[in-house]
């Protein structure tokens, strides 16, 4: 089989290579993989700038979904041809504070498919049982491969914030998890949203728009955010930011929008130091929250609430390639010519 593989410690070191198909183990299933969105992180992994150290070789692709090709020997929840979305944490240790309350995506042994664990740009992955959702009829492929993102956003604004129904949410970055953020603020309640972004992101803040995800949108230079929040908040501050675009800038202007009292939320990462003063969270008494991945009930709610139609990735899918043009995937979202492309594993 064809695996999109990064090869080694360096910028563009990524290319398709022929590979065995994994050998199934206990507790595992062997999955045939349907489609696999492209991430940022891939882009970072491709041009080797991640925040993350990676384990190379090492098979690309964290965001997928896919159908039971094999079982390993005592899998006896699951049957072939089931249809599954699959989690991240591809090996977690099971046995440390963090695991056994479920909190397993904190485990510090854990592994992620893609850069720690083989991941799903190939036809076929070795998962293990634990970490397999079913997907409801109706939700086509290429739409599942993006219940990762989806499930990132849930954990952060369902587990780690509150988010109060009439709450102003202010959204920082249009990229696909920014997206993805003004729809999720929405299902919980705020009353209206307005989503940043800076120049060449027009087509998003566009769609968000039109998508009615967004009530407002600017094209603001950080400095210029903070006033515009004031505006749209009749002078307040907004009740929560979600910061999906992991710069100085944007930790900045999140801390200047945020009211009183009010919560940021940190998606976005960003590997450049912030040389800036906390001062104004403790003026503020605001909150400033961070995140990482997702677990099981994030799983369960986001594919319910797909299937429901409550949140909608369709319109995030520019383009579903063969995963031979791979490239032309990553420069797609490498250029934001597309928000997510979806590859899909040839015979
Ligand atoms: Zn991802
Ligand atoms: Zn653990």
């Amino acid at each position: 089989m064809k695996a999109l593989v990064k090869y080694g410690q360096g910028p563009n070191m990524v290319e398709l290579r022929d590979a065995p198909v994994p050998l199934v183990r206990p507790g595992t299933v062997l999955l045939e993989v349907k489609a696999a969105a492209v991430c940022g992180w891939d882009i970072e992994m491709w041009r080797h700038r991640m925040a993350n150290p990676v384990t190379v070789p090492v098979v690309q692709g964290h965001e997928f979904c896919g159908v039971i090709a094999e079982l390993g020997a005592g899998v006896t929840n699951w049957k072939k041809g089931d249809r599954i979305a699959c989690e991240t944490s591809a090996l977690v240790c099971g046995k440390c504070f963090l695991c056994r309350q479920g909190d397993y995506q904190l485990c510090p042994d854990r592994k992620g498919f893609g850069y720690g664990v083989d991941g799903a740009f190939t036809r076929y992955v070795v998962v293990r049982a634990e970490i397999l959702h079913a997907l409801p009829p109706g939700l086509p492929y290429a739409e599942a491969a993006l219940t990762e993102p989806f499930c990132v956003v849930h954990h952060a604004l369902v587990d780690r914030i509150t988010v109060k129904a009439g709450d102003r949410a202010v959204v920082i970055g249009p990229g696909p998890i920014g997206l993805i953020a003004l729809q999720m603020a929405k299902l919980q309640g705020a009353s209206r949203t307005l989503l940043v972004g800076t120049q060449g992101n027009q087509r998003r803040l566009q769609l968000a728009a039109e998508q009615g995800w967004a009530d407002s949108t600017i094209m603001a230079d950080h400095d210029e955010t903070a006033a515009a929040v004031r505006e749209f908040t009749g002078g307040q501050g907004a009740d929560i930011v979600v910061d999906c675009a992991g710069n100085s800038a944007a930790l900045l202007a999140a801390l200047a929008s945020v009211r009183r009292g009010g919560q940021i939320v940190k998606i976005g990462w960003g590997p450049k130091p912030f040389e800036h003063s906390l001062d104004e969270l403790l003026r503020k008494s605001a909150a400033l929250v961070g995140t990482f991945g997702h677990n099981w009930h994030n799983w369960e709610s986001v594919l319910r609430l797909l299937t429901a139609k409550r949140l909608s990735a369709g319109p995030l899918i520019s383009a579903v390639l063969p995963l031979s043009q791979w490239r032309q995937a990553f420069e797609m979202m490498e250029s934001r010519k597309a928000i997510k492309v979806v590859l899909v594993p040839e015979e």
